[in-house]
Formats: C-alpha cells, sequence, structure tokens
C-alpha cells in the first residue's frame, strides 16, 4: 500500500490513523497543554489551524506566521507531529519552512481547482503527506480532482477527509454526512486513507462520539477530532470542540473494529455466508432480467395501443403494495421505496427508449 510509509507513524492504537487538537492555534500553551495530552493517550498528530476560513470578517482569524513558529518551537520539546491548514500557495510555503509535518485542504479550497492546482505545484518534490477534505458541496469529482491534482506531482501520501457537505435543509447535522460519496471515493483510490472529521459534520461536540463511531464502523481508517483545553472559551467553532477529558472519554469508548481477522473459523465461516450471498444476488441479477424482459413486452403492447409509458395509477399501486410486502418482511419502508423507484425509473427508460425507437422508423 503507498500508504503504509508514513502510515507507520501515524498510527495510533488499535490501528487507527489519530489527530486530535484545536480548532485554531491561539497560543503557546495552549498548543503544549493539549500536546502533553495527546502524547499521554498515543495520538501521534497534532492539528491546530493558523488561517482561518471565517464566513464573516472581523471574526478571529488565525495567528499566521506567529502560531508556525509556536507550533515549531513545541515540537522541538514534544516529540509529536503537527498539522494545519493550507488555503494558498503562500500558506504551503510558510507551512514547509516552519517544519509543519502534515498539511491538509481545508473544504473551501477543494472547491476550487486553481487552488489546489497552485498549492499542488507548491508542493511539489517535498516529502509531506497532504490530508484533502470534501469539498463544502456534495459533488465527487471536485474532490477526486483535488487528489489527482497532488498525485499527480508524484506525491502519493495524500489521504482524504470526509467533513460533511453543507445543505440548505435543516438537518441535525452542520455539515451533513454522505457516507455514499465517501466510500464512492474510496472505491475511485481503494488504497487512499479515509479520515473522518466528526467535529465539522456535528457542530456541537454531543455528537462527535456518535458520529466517529459510525465512520470506525464504516471501516474509515482514522478520525480527526477538534480538542480544546477550555472549549467555551475557543477563539473559533467552540461549540464542537471536546475538552481534553471529552477525547479521552471519546477515545475510551470507541469500538475500533478490526478490519480483517486471522481466526481460522471466523474465515470460513464468513467465506460460506458470501457464498450463499452471491448465489441470492445471482438470483436477483436473474429475476431482474426476467422482469426487464416483461417490461418489453409492455413497452410493445403499450406502443400497440399507443397508450402513454407512465401511468400514475400504476405507479402508485406498485409503490403502496411493494412497501407493504416489504414491511410484513421486515424491511424498511425507505428502502423499499428507493430499489422501487430506481426499479421503476429503469422501467420508464426501457419503455420509453422502444417508443422513440418506433417514432424513428415511421
Ligand atoms: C477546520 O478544520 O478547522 C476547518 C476550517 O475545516 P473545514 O475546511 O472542514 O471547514
Ligand atoms: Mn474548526
Amino acid at each position: 500500500m503507498i500508504f503504509d510509509d508514513w502510515r507507520s507513524w501515524t498510527l495510533s492504537k488499535n490501528d487507527a490513523l489519530l489527530i486530535a487538537g484545536p480548532c485554531s492555534a491561539e497560543n503557546p500553551d495552549q498548543l503544549s497543554t493539549v500536546a502533553e495530552h495527546l502524547q499521554k493517550l498515543g495520538v501521534s498528530i497534532m492539528r491546530a489551524g493558523v488561517w482561518k476560513p471565517r464566513t464573516r470578517p472581523n471574526s478571529f482569524e488565525g495567528k499566521g506566521i506567529e502560531a508556525l513558529k509556536w507550533l515549531q518551537e513545541l515540537k522541538q520539546r514534544i516529540p509529536i507531529k503537527v498539522a494545519t491548514e493550507v488555503a494558498s500557495p503562500q500558506h504551503a510555503e510558510a507551512a514547509i519552512k516552519y517544519g509543519m509535518d502534515v498539511l491538509w485542504i481545508g473544504a473551501r479550497t477543494t472547491v476550487n481547482p486553481f487552488l489546489v492546482q497552485e498549492i499542488a505545484n507548491t508542493l511539489k518534490g517535498i516529502d509531506v503527506p497532504i490530508l484533502v477534505k470534501n469539498p463544502i458541496n456534495p459533488e465527487l469529482a471536485l474532490w477526486q480532482g483535488a487528489i489527482e491534482r497532488i498525485y499527480n506531482t508524484g506525491n502519493k501520501k495524500v489521504a482524504a477527509i470526509h467533513r460533511g457537505f453543507s445543505s440548505y435543509q435543516k438537518s441535525k447535522f452542520r455539515n451533513t454526512p454522505s457516507w455514499q460519496i465517501a466510500l464512492e471515493l474510496k472505491s475511485t483510490f481503494p488504497s487512499l486513507p479515509l479520515i473522518c472529521d466528526p467535529s465539522h459534520i456535528a457542530g456541537n461536540r454531543h455528537m462527535i462520539f456518535e458520529i466517529s463511531q459510525k465512520a470506525l464502523d464504516l471501516g474509515y481508517d482514522g478520525l480527526m477530532i477538534e480538542t480544546h483545553p477550555n472549549p467555551d472559551e475557543a477563539l473559533s467553532d467552540a461549540d464542537q470542540q471536546v475538552s481534553l477529558q471529552g477525547l479521552s472519554d471519546t477515545l475510551d469508548q470507541l469500538r475500533f473494529a478490526q478490519r480483517h481477522s486471522s481466526d481460522a473459523l471466523f474465515i470460513s465461516q464468513l467465506e460460506q455466508l458470501r457464498e450463499k450471498i452471491d448465489q441470492i444476488d445471482q438470483e436477483l441479477v436473474e429475476i431482474l432480467s426476467m422482469r426487464k424482459q416483461l417490461i418489453e413486452k409492455i413497452g410493445d403492447y403499450k406502443k400497440e395501443n399507443n397508450v402513454t409509458v407512465f401511468q400514475l395509477e400504476r405507479w402508485n399501486e406498485i409503490l403502496n403494495s411493494r412497501t407493504d410486502w416489504g414491511q410484513s418482511k421486515n424491511l424498511s419502508a425507505k428502502f423499499i421505496q428507493e430499489i422501487y423507484r430506481a426499479i421503476h425509473d429503469e422501467s420508464i427508460r426501457i419503455q420509453t427508449e422502444i417508443m422513440r425507437k418506433e417514432t424513428e422508423k415511421k
């Protein structure tokens, strides 16, 4: 795995890549207090933002170069790796100059291919891991593109951070997670480590545990958790940062599932179950193909009789009856409805195609 070499020094307990630390570097004492605590917990990377992207001007915008100097000085006293956000080529240059070990590209930067390219060019040839947060909007291609721009410079020490997506709909999250988009990213780049940032997803400290656990259960490689010695007094993101004790409790309670097991019994039972699943999936595909043949017959029949493809009453009847059947078998209504929407969309597509072909012939 391309990531193995730098993963070895970032591995914390339980094989997870743990990063914690304040949203912003505020003063040298704050940084030392956090770093000492992380060292005790075995968390080997501390995060600290020094340039803060703020929605409105006149909020705390970070301590910039001054804070980089604090971090550089702290690294001489405490053996910890430090990660910071870079949002421009100038940031990237300064972060390297002051010895930052890991850089991340924030959500507001990932949306901008020009900027990502400039940062990638600036860092070309420098051996530094770069973590790429998802863009603000739920667009897989933008996230992929930012990662490719860095890969293309020859740097393979890249990981992705899922920090949720902005949404105009009311939600219990500050930034709604799309576990699906993040897993699709992982399937395009199978060796790309995936880290979850529960802090920016939640927007409050009460949901950090639940979101982190969900990410670990989905096989995420690590977590980035905003942590502050006195969260209520934090100069940025006060609501979502956990206290030092809060971080210890969260890490204690999290269940870090093993990705693989070498237990022979477990492996053979898993294989048997997977064989059964394969068989059932083959039958499912067979049945979908039989259904498709019927759809084609119906399409021809509607065409001969000059009847429209979409029939609202029939669609309502399908949706309701299948939902009821599903519920009697303990399958959630949402799940059945999603499946039937996909099946019905495909059926409409096939029938429309039949109609179109016929019209073209005429
Ligand atoms: C941060 O990590 O403090 C930050 C600003 O993150 P994001 O880019 O996810 O908003
Ligand atoms: Mn923050």
